[in-house]
């Protein structure tokens, strides 16, 4: 058995370190998931989001978007208005990427990761030597907003700033992931440091992690334990039938409740429609 995905992404670290039998069913075992209606849009809202903040990066009209969906647009003028810089012309010193992949081989498996919008900033220090200043931005499309605590502790923070460290060789101390919550009104942002002992502390888990993903693939036949049934993974998972013979609570995936985070849909960047122009 091998595992059907050409890179490790941060959705599959997650689901490894969280369930690793969810892991063994969605990845290992394909098996297909019944399809959330209310997640489906919610993750459709978000690809839409992320192509229509794409198209201003680019200078493209998108005014048209105003009429086919008045809520994706005044999110769009609102995070513009509070914060133009986002999409605003260089500055000097200041280099861009929108929507760049990075990927890497660690301990021969390839990582990957989608960055929305990627800043890097050389201050200018009188006298000389300057600190290189480089900040990840994440546009953040669900209704509602993890606790800071837990955003640092996801995947998609802790891969995505280990693998723009390892590509790009900046020291840790520079960079910074900012979370943009765009359907919040005002604007709410999250910014994560970075450090030399965030990045040592990601690569053993990382390599833990790894371990156990080949540790899966060598030996299929064996199906890893259930979680409780009362764990705030299984109460969302599509799986839940198969390992505690009830269904998922269907409908309410990313709606946090009795403490579980909201979890925002992946973005397929394959399946994104472009926007009426
Ligand atoms: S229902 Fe729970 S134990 Fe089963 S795969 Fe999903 S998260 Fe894992």
């Amino acid at each position: 058995m091998s595992l059907a995905i050409p890179a490790i992404s941060q959705g599959v670290l997650q689901t490894l370190d969280t369930c690793p039998r969810q892991f063994q069913y969605q990845y290992l075992q394909q098996f297909s998931q019944v399809e959330d209606p209310i997640f489906s849009q919610r993750q459709r809202w978000g690809q839409q989001f992320h192509r229509l903040m794409q198209q201003v990066a680019l200078g493209l009209p998108v005014e048209a978007v105003a009429d086919a969906d008045p809520e994706l647009y005044a999110c769009l003028e609102r995070l513009l208005a509070d914060q133009p810089w986002l999409v605003g012309s260089r500055k000097p010193g200041e280099q861009r990427q929108v929507e760049i992949r990075l990927s890497l081989y660690f301990d021969n498996v390839l990582l990957t990761g989608v960055y929305d919008l990627l800043v890097r900033w050389i201050s200018p220090v009188a006298g000389g030597q300057s600190p290189d200043q480089t900040a990840i931005h994440d546009w953040k499309t669900g209704v509602h907003q993890p606790a800071s605590r837990s955003l640092k502790q996801r995947w998609q923070t802790r891969l995505y700033l280990f693998l723009l460290a390892e590509a790009s060789g900046l020291p840790p101390e520079t960079l910074t992931m900012t979370y943009w919550f765009v359907r919040q009104s005002p604007i709410q942002s999250v910014k994560v440091p970075y450090s030399r002992r965030a990045h040592q502390a990601t690569a053993q888990d990382l390599r833990r992690l790894l371990d156990q993903l080949q540790q899966l693939i060598v030996q299929p036949q064996l199906l890893l334990p259930a979680l409780a049934a009362d764990s705030p993974a299984c109460r969302y998972c599509a799986f839940a039938s198969f390992c505690h013979g009830q269904l998922a609570t269907t409908g309410s995936r990313g709606r946090p409740s009795n403490g579980v985070e909201a979890v925002e849909p992946p973005l397929d960047w394959e399946a994104i429609e472009p926007l009426p122009l």
